[in-house]
């Protein structure tokens, strides 16, 4: 592709996409994809093209191949899963970032890299109302964060034990804490880090969904009895089930106390710390080690786009550096290298969509449009409250209501039935997406706020769809 065909090409791609964004924006495509397993694949060739293809074919393709097996997380009526909000200022900095291409491996590999990267992470850390002990960098995702955050505790607990004999050498297990409402991303790092699945202690919660402090506590003394070596925490601010609140501060007296790691867990949550009103959501949170946070769900910031902060980012950089001279090199540079900061040792320039979004919406605009999700469910909360046969099943202090529909006779088991019967219909319409989940061991249906475009009418019709969806067959 010449640069004449690259800026066509580019023209159209822009106009194809806006056209896309308008139809989601727009609520004009079924919001679940309509393809049985196998139906993208059934369309693809099976080996690659041997020679060139003209780019108006693959453009085309993309309409009529790709575009039907989406199913749209963009559409004001997904309120599927979480939000993963792509701001379209976010994906012009997604273009501009693999436009310019640049190497991100160390600070003269790119100055621009690394230094809008020390901005923005700066900005999102003021934006949350964290101080300025914290420090951090872009990962690709919460689950490498809470990995990096169970590995920089093992090192901490071990005295560094990696560059020795690594877990092989300890005589006291380590364990690691983490509510029962966690997210699966905990149990996997604590296998990937080699604490090992039988040193996660899954703390009972209470009718909140958060953790209880009481038995956490009883659980690290037990622990430390049987000559185990308790060595992490995992708190969750807005758990992925239900948007339950750890008791962060309570967690922290006795992290502190104890002398233990503090991970706190607020991928999906972290995005409402831009407002003052949540901050009492993770109060405490200064005592943590490390936090994590996802701009790419809520915040708007695109796939992917992760920040994980820490308090000491000399121990960070000395678990995570790939080389011994680190000391050296970062005591005499001025420049960070953020190879160290993480797994990977290069990176994405994924600074620029945070640059291009903070900027085009200011954290005002950002405010305003989280409030207004929070507001959507509050509505709801309140109609699904004020309504005979349905029943909130959590609390809902964020953008998440999770509800069931129980109409009288029916059993556990039918109710199950019901549930999953209803949520089906409502997704295989293409009016709505929804989510349902396993609460307790009963199903249940979220619902998730935070689509861009969602405004009180999208949530005011899927109100009245669920109500016409659950009384269908009564
Ligand atoms: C989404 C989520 C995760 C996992 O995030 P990834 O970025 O997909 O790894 C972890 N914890 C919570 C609470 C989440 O909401």
């Amino acid at each position: 592709m010449d640069i004449e065909e690259f800026r066509r090409f580019g023209h159209a791609v822009i106009d194809w996409v806006a056209d896309y964004r308008g139809q989601t924006r727009l609520g004009e495509l079924p919001v679940m994809a309509r393809v049985a397993p196998g139906g993208v694949k059934r369309e693809l060739p099976v080996g690659p093209p041997p020679q060139p293809e003209p780019f108006e074919a693959v453009l085309q393709d993309l309409t009529r191949i790709i575009l039907p097996a989406c199913t749209h997380s963009q559409d004001p009526r997904f309120f599927g899963y979480f939000p993963s909000v792509s701001s379209l200022a976010a994906v012009l900095g997604d273009y501009v970032a693999t436009g310019l291409a640049q190497l991100g491996i160390n600070w003269q590999a790119s100055p621009a890299l690394t230094e809008l990267e020390d901005v923005t992470i700066s900005w999102l850390r003021q934006m949350l109302g964290l101080s300025a002990a914290w420090s951090g960098a872009f990962q690709d995702t919460a689950t490498t964060g809470t990995l990096v955050a169970l590995l920089s505790a093992r090192e901490r607990a071990t005295s560094y034990g990696a560059s020795r004999g690594g877990l092989q050498e300890s005589a006291r297990p380590l364990v690691v804490y983490a509510s029962s409402q966690s997210h699966e991303s905990v149990g996997k790092a604590v296998r990937l880090a080699g604490i090992g699945s039988n040193n996660l202690r899954l703390v009972p919660v209470d009718d909140r969904y958060a953790m209880r402090t009481d038995v956490l506590e009883e659980m690290i003394r037990t622990d430390r009895a049987r000559g185990l070596q308790p060595c992490a925490v995992v708190a969750t601010t807005g758990s992925a089930e239900t948007t339950a609140l750890d008791p962060v501060a309570d967690i922290a007296a006795i992290t502190c106390a104890q002398g233990l790691w503090l991970h706190v867990d607020a991928a999906m949550a972290g995005s409402a710390m831009i407002l003052p009103e949540c901050r009492w959501m993770w109060a405490g949170v200064e005592k943590a080690d490390s936090i994590v946070f996802n701009p790419h769900k809520w915040l708007g910031a695109s796939f992917d786009c992760s920040v994980y902060w820490v308090r000491d980012a000399e121990h960070l950089l000395r678990v995570m550096s790939a080389n011994s001279s680190y000391l050296h090199t970062r005591s005499d540079s001025r420049v960070k290298s953020y190879r160290d900061w993480g797994i990977p040792l290069s990176r994405p320039h994924r600074a620029v969509k945070v640059w291009f979004l903070v900027r085009e919406q200011g954290v005002s605009g950002l405010q305003a449009r989280i409030r207004r999700d929070i507001g959507h469910a509050q509505w709801l909360a309140e109609q699904v409250d004020a309504t005979s046969g349905w029943r909130r099943m959590a609390p809902s202090p964020l953008q998440t209501v999770c509800v069931r529909h129980e109409p009288p006779g029916l059993n556990e088991s039918a109710l199950d039935t019901h549930t999953l019967a209803w949520v089906c219909r409502i997704n295989e319409s293409g009016r709505a997406y929804l989510t349902p989940a396993r609460l307790d061991g009963r199903w249940m249906v979220r619902i998730a706020f935070g689509s861009e475009a969602t405004e009180h009418h999208h949530v005011a019709a899927l109100w009245s769809l669920m109500r016409d969806e659950a009384s269908w067959h009564h």
